[in-house]
């Protein structure tokens, strides 16, 4: 079987240890093993030809033992419910080890969205929503942005369901444009935290920003804050990719034009995703995305999708750290190995948790109707991540563990004593 096809047997593999090392019961074993709902629909689309296709949807929802479940939307055409759910565990796992009142759910749909027109899209969106309208909600399950969703995919949805509710419910969904009840600070809050969690990390080990190359896997939203606001802390980013390739300059990228430059076709021509690549980019050298992975930096962002370091490559990683963006860009199988070659790896349930701590402070906003500057967001954000962060860290380094297992047990112990104390065990038990 591939690895993509075992995605979330391979997400599960780590979790006897944790389970052993925590001594969970077994209820929480059981709730554990597969997620509490996996909803799919076929989703017709009326196109602009005037042909229908019809698309396959899915959106599980993994636990709710802390609150209402909370995840984005994927739009891909590798989407599937083995990806859907295991990226809805991962949802689970990262609310709760920042700390976060949500469980963990995930949304995606079988599509390759750059074939479709604008219209289409808009059509598709719409469609999702009124799909899994009776299994979402702002008290139930809150959506977001995933790969190929964004401010303006989400606005349309907030839109669709609040026209089938008949009254505007801004808090079903987070990521959307500040128009509509979008939280200042949320489009750049994944890229900022990540940063803020390996500036913690940076600062325990007293290393300086200016003496730190970063490679980066994945310009895209995520990918691209983060660069941008490494580069203005001081990080040298010497090497980004895309889809369609990468670039690589030892001296430093600046991270900004190069967006720009990016996205400058799709805004003259209101496009929803941008077509061109940072290949277009002259005066630097051009690489493989397979030769990025390799490079010798500080700092390797992952920043793309699952899988992106296997057994298969993992030997040829030569950075003395990786920062997960992405959601499981490491398998299980090729963590081992770099715990063997001693690289650190900062997991992706605490690096890329900033997007999720400002999707609740979008629903805290949307809920109470008081609306924050984007310094307050990015004030929350930081005491929020950056105080988990600490507390991952000292017990990795108190217990002598790395820092996925420190952040699993965070996690786990935080999701055990929820079910723990909503469950009926000790009812039933002898003593
Ligand atoms: P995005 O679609 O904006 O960007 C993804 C980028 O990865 C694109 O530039 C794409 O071209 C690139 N890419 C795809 N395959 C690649 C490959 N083989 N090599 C190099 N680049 C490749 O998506 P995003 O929102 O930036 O999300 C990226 C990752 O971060 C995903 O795994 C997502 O689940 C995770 N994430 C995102 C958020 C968020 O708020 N956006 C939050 C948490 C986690």
């Amino acid at each position: 079987m591939s690895e993509k096809k075992s995605l979330l047997n391979d997400a599960q593999s780590r979790m006897e240890d944790i389970f052993d090392r925590l001594d969970v019961d077994d209820d929480v074993r059981h709730q554990f093993k597969q997620p509490r709902r996996i909803h799919q629909a076929a989703i017709p689309v009326r196109m602009d030809d005037g042909s229908l296709q019809v698309f396959p949807g899915w959106r599980a929802q993994y636990d709710q033992s802390r609150g209402p479940c909370k995840g984005g939307i994927r739009f891909h055409p590798d989407v599937d419910a083995d990806e859907v759910a295991t990226l809805s565990f991962w949802m689970m796992l990262k609310c709760a080890v920042v700390n976060l009142p949500f469980g963990g759910a995930k949304g995606g749909v079988k599509v390759d969205p750059k074939s479709l027109s604008r219209l289409e899209l808009e059509r598709l969106s719409r469609g999702y929503i009124r799909a899994f309208y009776d299994v979402i909600g702002p008290n139930r399950d809150i959506p977001a942005p995933d790969v190929n969703t964004n401010e303006t995919i989400m606005g349309w949805m907030a839109d669709e369901y609040s026209e089938i509710a008949r009254h505007k419910v801004p808090a079903i969904i987070t990521g959307k444009p500040p128009a509509m009840g979008g939280s200042a600070g949320r489009t750049a809050a994944t890229g900022r935290g990540a940063l803020q969690v390996l500036e913690a990390w940076a600062r325990r080990r007293g290393m300086q920003p200016e003496n730190m190359t970063i490679a980066v896997q994945g310009f895209g939203n995520a990918g691209y804050h983060f660069a941008r606001l490494a580069k203005e802390s001081g990080y040298r980013i010497v090497a980004l990719s895309d889809s369609k390739g990468a670039i690589h300059a030892r001296q430093g990228l600046d991270p900004e034009p190069i967006w720009q430059h990016k996205h400058k076709n799709r805004e003259l021509r209101g496009m929803v995703y941008c077509q061109s690549s940072v290949c277009a980019e002259s005066d630097v050298d051009h690489m493989s995305q397979d030769d990025l992975l390799a490079l010798d930096v500080d700092v390797l962002v992952l920043a793309a999708l699952e899988n992106a370091i296997t057994t298969d490559n993992v030997d040829q990683v030569r950075a003395g750290a990786i920062l997960e963006i992405a959601n499981g860009p490491v398998t299980a199988d090729a963590d081992k190995s770099l715990a063997r070659k001693k690289v650190t790896v900062l997991p992706d349930v605490l690096a890329n948790a900033g997007g999720v701590i400002v999707s609740y402070l979008e629903w805290i906003q949307n809920r109470t109707g008081d609306y924050w500057s984007e310094s307050y967001i990015n004030e929350r954000l930081a005491d929020q991540l950056v105080g988990q962060a600490e507390l991952c860290f000292d017990r990795a380094e108190g217990e002598n563990i790395d820092y996925r297992v420190a952040a699993y047990l965070q996690s786990v112990e935080r999701i055990a004593l929820a079910i723990a104390s909503s469950g009926t065990q000790r009812y039933f038990c002898s003593e």
